[in-house]
């Protein structure tokens, strides 16, 4: 749908975009395609979709995937979705919280334009709970650069370390806040998310790890050894901690910021063997 058409439905159906629940409609029908293009979308995808909206990229998903399952939270929205799509044999309806529901399927793909108020929440949630091999997404052009940057950066945190134990991640195209309606203040950015075949890390290493990434970057301008000895994420013993550093030869000084995901899967690892 363009704009015109957009705003004809939105008050035909007085559907007013919520502004608390992230709800700006993508009107532009070139990028919706360019979406379902560059994902690659087929017959074999069982795709899930968080926040179908209006319902156009939903149906230009379930025209090529095998099955299309889509979580709105809005009521509004999704009793017009279900009228909408009430003959489209391979769309699952879901009107729920995406970050409360239990959905209890496996999904070859993620692709969603993300409500932004609450875009990394729902990122763990398909990274960490359903384990989601490929994750298509529109974000929030800044959030997109925590993804992607390096250490050393300023945009580099623990949002970038803990992604990327699981993800490689790339962007496919920005696009200008014209393309919605109503327009954000935010530019933004549809990304891709290829998850690695193995990160490496048993259970107990993965845990640490978080816990660690979480303390490094708890306090950004104290040292690392500092965050680990007294952030409320990390309960690790000094003795410990001063063995890790030794052991892996880590400088005194060095912040987590400036600590690759390898280094950190190091630490982990290293904390591991010695509890
Ligand atoms: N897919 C549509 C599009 O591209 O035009 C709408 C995208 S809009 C940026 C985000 C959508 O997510 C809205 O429909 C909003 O109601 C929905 N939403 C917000 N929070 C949600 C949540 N926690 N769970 C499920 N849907 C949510």
């Amino acid at each position: 749908m363009n704009t015109k058409t957009i705003i004809e439905t939105i008050n035909r159906n007085h559907l007013y975009p919520n502004k608390k629940l992230g709800q700006n409609f993508l009107c532009n029908d070139g990028i919706l395609k360019r979406i379902v293009e560059v994902s690659d979308v087929n017959k074999n995808d069982n795709i899930l979709e968080i926040g179908p909206g209006l319902g156009d990229l939903t149906a230009m998903l379930a025209e090529k995937a095998g099955r299309v399952t889509a979580v709105e939270i809005d009521a509004g929205l999704s009793a017009f979705l279900n009228e909408k799509f009430y003959n489209y044999k391979n769309i699952k309806l879901i009107h729920a919280d995406f970050l409360k529901a239990d959905l209890n399927d496996i999904f070859t793909k993620s692709i969603a334009n993300l409500p932004y108020y609450c875009s990394s929440e729902i990122l763990f949630h398909l990274a960490i709970k359903y384990k989601i091999k490929q994750i298509f997404v529109m974000l929030q052009k800044e959030m997109s650069e925590r993804i992607l940057s390096r250490p050393g950066t300023k945009n580099y945190g623990a949002m970038t370390v803990a992604l990327g134990l699981h993800y490689e991640s790339r962007t496919l195209f920005n696009i200008d806040r014209k393309s919605f309606h109503p327009q954000p203040d935010v530019s933004s950015s549809f990304i891709y998310l290829k998850r690695k075949e193995d990160n490496e890390l048993n259970g107990q290493e993965e845990t640490i790890f978080q816990n660690i990434v979480k303390a490094a970057f708890w306090g950004r301008r104290k040292t690392l050894k500092k965050c680990l000895m007294d952030s409320p994420h990390s309960d690790y013993k000094k003795e410990l901690i001063l063995n890790v550093f030794s052991k892996l030869n880590l400088d005194e000084n060095i912040r987590g910021e400036n600590l690759s995901i390898r280094e950190f899967k190091e630490i982990a690892r290293s904390i591991s063997k010695q509890i």
